[in-house]
């Protein structure tokens, strides 16, 4: 189940609108932070407030963190992932629970009155992005691909100062 859920502070809003570049929409709560402390992914509304569904309930919003899982998958890493659920119906399995989890999570926030979840699930891993700010909202053991990319990025993970503008 979720991890405890903080408040989001008035300081939280404003480090998020500073990473997104925008204000954030339909934010519920800070479900991460980075090492450094700020925000690292967030969880959202299932509708923005003018009531446009928002599907995808968890964001990471760290440009760092995003920057290395942007790096993950130009490695072609979502194809190989995606094959294995053809090729291991075990995974294919625990995916299609991960799937249901994200959307009775969501349902128990709002239903959208759709079973599209978000990150290609469950027949396709389109997103780790995606996968990551689950994880990272609901600890491992919930999202095997979530799991593999917090694994991946860990080692790189920064612990400084990752809220001060990318160097792009
Ligand atoms: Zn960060």
């Amino acid at each position: 189940m979720s991890t405890a859920f903080t408040p989001v502070s008035e300081a939280d809003r404003a480090a998020v609108a500073e990473q997104l570049g925008r204000p954030p929409r339909a934010i519920r709560a800070v479900v991460a932070r980075c090492p450094s402390g700020h925000p690292a992914a967030i969880s959202t509304s299932p509708r923005l407030p003018d009531g446009t569904p928002f599907p995808t309930l968890y964001y990471l919003t760290c440009p760092r963190l995003c920057s290395l899982v942007g790096t993950l998958e130009a490695s072609g890493l979502m194809r190989e992932m995606t094959q294995r659920l053809t090729d291991d119906p075990e995974l294919a399995a625990r995916y299609l629970r991960t799937h249901r989890e994200y959307l009775a999570e969501r349902d128990a926030i709002e239903s959208l009155g759709t079973d599209v979840s978000a990150g290609g699930m469950p027949g396709r891993v389109k997103c780790l992005h995606v996968h990551l700010a689950h994880t990272l909202a609901c600890g491992s053991g919930v999202n095997p691909f979530g799991d593999e990319t917090l694994e991946l990025v860990r080692q790189s993970w920064p612990t400084g100062d990752c809220a001060a503008p990318t160097d792009s």
